[in-house]
């Protein structure tokens, strides 16, 4: 049996005012039709009706119709046993062929008479093999307090045992190849257990009892070098490739200035903060409860926390910023570091800029052989690559290890298996079964032929390992996103989703709910329909589809992409708009690009830039949102009224804000001050398109730029102020980690339809 040539849905006009956009789909009908009169009947289906919601189906049929019996899925098809009154059945039987899910293909049908069992209730039996095949892979966990005791326990037989685990903790999600879990599906089958690990694995009062990587220095995996050695080359300075759950780390001593200016020029990551890994956070961060109780979850995030300022590590750690990411020992081989090294270490992920994470023995050796100058490696291999998750209290910044591959629910089921690809920095993509969403790890920017060649790879690992077969694809309308061309290029239905539409989407399916709401996007770069670049966007919009009610007036991008790495730029190009004098004085030179490539962008990430370059902050970045991350800490708490922003036409008028702070700056004002004054306008504006779109009365918040603390809880205060009702992320990141989930409630909503 083969699936449908692919067909693309499209975007079409269908909601009331201009810009409007819905997803639908053809529902397809089948003309034959049931037979027969019994009071009892076998139904067997055949043909494409299993993970195409054909069982609920038929159980709402059946409900409705007040027909007793089952329906099951077996290894040909469906069995379903009807039981009640004849014009009740035959009703039954012709809704069955004609009201079937779109993604049904009925091919065979064999009705037979049966004697009645008297039966009422209709159920869904549970199919013998099922029970493999939608099996939950778990996440990895960090090692727990009992393997804790027993690795520092001289007389335990696993002391200083690396690899020790147990049935609450250890290595799963990166080990495991396929369903079920069992040890002989995962990387740990070529290692016989000894004696006397199986006798713990068989006996059910032990607590290895059938944890399937359980091992010991007897029969488990060994290291490469001992932790000695390694803790030793670290106290030298030296740079140390160390292989953790999901891929290799990079770690030096953090308090060595010189040691981390290494890391950075051999790595190629300039200013972007490297997190740090240690078991005395109290010693480098202020943590409020909350962040406490993240750092010591089962799932080891990296936290990211106020630093202290007597914080004993390297400025070049975390230049510029007043946060910084840390993380507990997680694996057996951590603690035995950390325990005797002492400080903390810079652990950042093995790869060279912002490339995939290197996790093969032989990969790593390679890609890092010239960054590192010892590797602590070992003999058990990772399955998939999985970087560390990063957290603020709030929410999620990357949800990765520990977390993928956990489902979390939509708030509408799926009638087919179906992949949301996501978008193309800080990429994720998404596979839905039912009602279940299982979100892919953190996969990085997927612009670079490395990166997409992992994409494919953890792509297939991971349906493989879920044991599903898309029926259904969803990818961003983005004409150049990799994902999208491998999406357009599958046979296979494909639902476009606009990037925006998808953020919004995301942060309602998240919280439960399909809307309809305004949603409130602030972002960096998103393609808009109009061919321009989205980002600063007021939708109407419920999961079936979108309408752009107002926006940031879209400016050009003098250079294209070199504005981005620029900030300078745009802030020029909001200065004309404001008819201010452009202080810069490469100006002249890069206004003629204004001719040629100067693309327009309503993205609000581009007018935090123009306001950091404005402010003097910075002219270039070395990674995304750093200027603005530096005009958020530059505001702080100061108290400070909002500056005025028009709108015209749906139009945010975002240069009066600039103007502002330029008037302001000549005037000699605070320069914390006009951060203040500057976020408090943007959060004005905003809410001020929000009331006067007026309904509904509840408002979604998603996008990069709501990963500044302070937009965020003045956008939230003033709504509520207001009377809206607001709904933020708190599960997913608000960056463009949240896509994949977006696009995959609003596919699985239009199947739904
Ligand atoms: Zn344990
Ligand atoms: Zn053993
Ligand atoms: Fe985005």
């Amino acid at each position: 049996m083969s699936l449908r040539k692919a067909r693309t849905l499209r975007v079409g006009a269908l909601m009331p005012a201009p810009a409007a956009y819905i997803y639908a789909e053809a529902v397809t009908t089948l003309s034959e039709s049931g037979q027969g009169v019994a009071q009892r009947r076998r139904v067997r289906v055949g043909g494409i009706v299993q993970g195409v919601g054909f069982r609920p189906f038929v159980y709402g049929l059946a409900r409705a119709q007040e027909l007793g019996g089952f329906v099951r899925n077996d290894a040909r098809g469906v069995v379903i046993e009807v039981e009640g009154a004849t014009e009740k059945l035959d009703l039954f039987a012709a809704a069955l062929v004609e009201q079937a899910p779109p993604l049904a293909r009925i091919a065979a049908l064999e009705e037979s008479e049966i004697e009645p069992r008297g039966e009422q209730d209709f159920t869904i039996a549970q199919s013998a093999d099922e029970g493999a095949r939608t099996a939950l892979v778990p996440a990895d966990i960090a090692t727990c307090d009992d393997c804790l005791r027993e690795l520092f326990d001289p007389q335990d037989r696993r002391f200083g045992y690396p690899f020790i685990n147990c049935t609450n903790c250890g290595p799963r999600f990166t080990i495991i190849r396929s369903v079920p879990y069992d040890r002989t599906n995962t990387s740990m089958a070529s290692f016989e257990m000894c004696e006397a690990c199986r006798r713990e694995y068989e006996d059910p009062a032990n607590r290895r009892f059938h944890a399937e990587p359980t091992c010991c220095p007897d029969c488990g995996p060994r290291l490469s070098l001992e932790p000695g050695q390694a803790v030793s080359l670290l106290r030298e300075g030296k740079i140390v490739a160390i292989k953790g759950l999901g891929g290799y780390h990079l770690a030096c001593d953090a308090a060595n200035e010189q040691a981390v200016a290494r890391l950075r020029e051999r790595k190629r990551r300039e200013e972007k903060p490297l997190a740090v890994m240690t078991s005395s956070p109290e010693l480098l961060v202020e943590l409020a409860p909350e962040e406490e109780a993240l750092l010591r979850s089962a799932e080891r995030p990296i936290v990211l926390a106020r630093r202290r300022a007597d914080a004993p590590i390297a400025a070049s750690v975390a230049p510029g910023t007043e946060w910084l990411g840390l993380m507990l020992p997680y694996t057996p081989l951590h603690h035995l570091l950390c325990a005797d090294f002492g400080g903390a270490l810079v652990m950042t992920s093995g790869n060279i800029s912002d490339e995939p994470i290197a996790f093969e023995n032989e990969e790593a050796k390679r890609r890092l052989g010239q960054i590192a100058d010892a590797f602590l490696s070992h003999d058990r291999p990772i399955e998939r690559r999985c970087e560390d998750s990063v957290v603020r209290a709030a929410f999620p910044i990357r949800r990765s290890r520990g977390y993928a591959p956990m489902a979390l629910p939509l708030p509408v089921s799926a009638r087919a298996p179906l992949l949301a690809t996501g978008a193309e920095l800080k990429s994720t993509f998404c596979v839905v079964r039912g009602d279940q969403a299982f979100l892919s790890p953190h996969l990085g920017d997927l612009d670079t032929e490395l990166a997409y060649s992992a994409f494919r790879t953890d792509l297939e690992l991971y349906l493989a390992m879920l044991g599903v077969e898309p029926e259904l694809l969803a990818c961003d309308l983005h004409p150049d996103y990799l994902a999208s061309k491998w999406a357009r290029a599958q046979e296979l239905k494909l639902v476009e989703v606009q990037h925006h539409h998808a953020h919004a989407a995301a942060c309602l399916a998240e919280n439960g709910e399909t809307g309809p709401a305004l949603a409130l996007v602030l972002d960096g770069t998103g393609y808009g329909p109009d061919g321009t670049i989205w980002g600063g966007e007021l939708l109407r919009c419920d999961l079936a589809g979108f309408e752009r009610v107002s926006h940031l007036d879209p400016v050009p991008l003098p250079g294209g992409e070199a504005a981005v790495r620029e900030p300078w730029r745009i802030a020029a190009a909001y200065l004309e708009r404001a008819e201010r004098p452009v202080p810069f004085p490469g100006w002249s030179r890069v206004r003629e690009s204004l001719k040629v490539n100067a693309p327009l962008s309503s993205g609000a990430g581009r007018l935090f830039d123009a306001a950091a370059a404005l402010l003097g902050l910075r002219e270039k970045v070395s990674y995304e949102g750093q200027a603005a991350i530096e005009l958020e800490q530059l505001a702080g708490h100061v108290e400070a009224e909002p500056y005025p922003c028009r709108e015209e036409d749906g139009h945010i008028l975002g240069a009066d804000l600039i103007a502002c702070v330029h008037d302001d700056l000549a005037a000699g004002r605070d320069r914390a001050e006009i951060a203040a004054a500057f976020h408090e306008g943007v959060a004005l504006a905003c809410v001020e398109a929000c009331a006067r779109a007026a309904e509904p009365r509840t408002v979604v918040l998603s996008g990069g730029c709501f990963q500044n603390l302070r937009l965020l809880a003045s956008v939230r205060r003033r709504l509520e102020e207001r009377g809206f009702r607001v709904l933020a992320h708190s599960l997913l990141p608000p960056n463009d980690a949240c896509i994949s989930f977006g696009q995959a409630a609003i596919a699985a909503y239009a199947m739904a339809r």
